[in-house]
């Protein structure tokens, strides 16, 4: 695993939401990065219908990866996609873990691990999704969930391995509300220290990234909070206006360095 400075990731997750036409947005993006480079990784998820198609819109500008993968390889398993075939459509990364899989689907942290070794077997490079749920945090848990959910959903790193932490209180998803910053730092510097009993130095490049409710209007604050490598945003995603104004947001903070564009290796 390399152990370079981290570069900070805004990461888009369209959910179950994109036809051909959504594709200007992933077209206009692509603009704004070319335009405004800063020194930023940038990563659109999009249902696996669009993969191939959004490669082609990203113009090698931003990276494109899928919402979710098999844990299992190419087999009997109808409706499911492997992280074989998400590299092939030109996915360079992928979720594990969202929330909305692990209620829906019932996915388990074992599984969410399993997931994250297939994905790492093709080199695609993985926000493994984590957060606790409202009464979690009322009760005065969310540090022990969110510890629990990172030791078991994280297998032992592999070298090479591109990996975020995206921390996403259940709560705050898609409802507008947002921890404070206190209790973000909480989380992320408990998650933080766990990463560095666990992994020593090689943890290093591990990102950590807050999702939950990001918009133009909150992002800075976000982006601003100690231990924040980047965001992962689900609604502001859909938008090139709104994402578009987050990325400029992040480029303040992370100006460009004359650094190559090199969204393939991305994220
Ligand atoms: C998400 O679902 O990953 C997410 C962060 O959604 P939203 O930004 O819409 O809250």
């Amino acid at each position: 695993m390399s152990e370079e400075p981290t570069r900070t990731l805004i990461a888009g997750n369209w959910k179950m939401h994109g036809l051909r036409a959504q594709l200007d947005e992933i077209d206009a993006m692509a603009c704004s990065v070319r335009e405004r480079p800063g020194n930023l990784d940038v990563l659109v998820c999009v249902p696996a219908t669009l993969i191939a198609r959004a490669v082609q819109a990203a113009d090698g500008l931003i990276a494109i990866g899928g919402e979710d993968c098999s844990a299992e390889e190419a087999g009997s398993f109808t409706g499911d996609i492997d992280a074989e075939m998400l590299r092939d459509a030109g996915a360079t990364s992928v979720i594990v873990g969202h929330s909305e899989r692990r209620r829906w689907h019932h996915e388990t942290d074992a599984i969410v691990a399993a997931k994250a070794k297939a994905a790492w077997q093709q080199d695609l490079a993985t926000i493994i999704c984590l957060g606790e749920t409202g009464a979690q945090r009322r009760d005065g848990n969310a540090l022990k969930v969110c510890g629990e959910q990172l030791a078991a959903s994280l297998p032992t790193i592999k070298a090479g391995a591109r990996i975020s932490i995206a921390y996403e209180p259940l709560w705050a998803i898609g409802s507008g509300e947002i921890p404070t910053r206190d209790d973000i730092v909480a989380v992320l510097g408990h998650l933080r220290a766990a990463l560095d009993t666990r992994f020593g130095s090689a943890a290093r490049s591990i990102r950590m990234l807050y999702g939950g409710s990001v918009k133009p209007g909150n992002a800075r604050e976000i982006l601003d909070t100690p231990h924040v490598d980047g965001m992962l945003i689900g609604g502001s995603s859909l938008l090139a206006v709104e994402f578009n104004a987050i990325l400029d947001i992040a480029r303040e903070r992370s100006p460009a360095v004359n650094c190559p564009l090199a969204q393939d290796k991305l994220s």
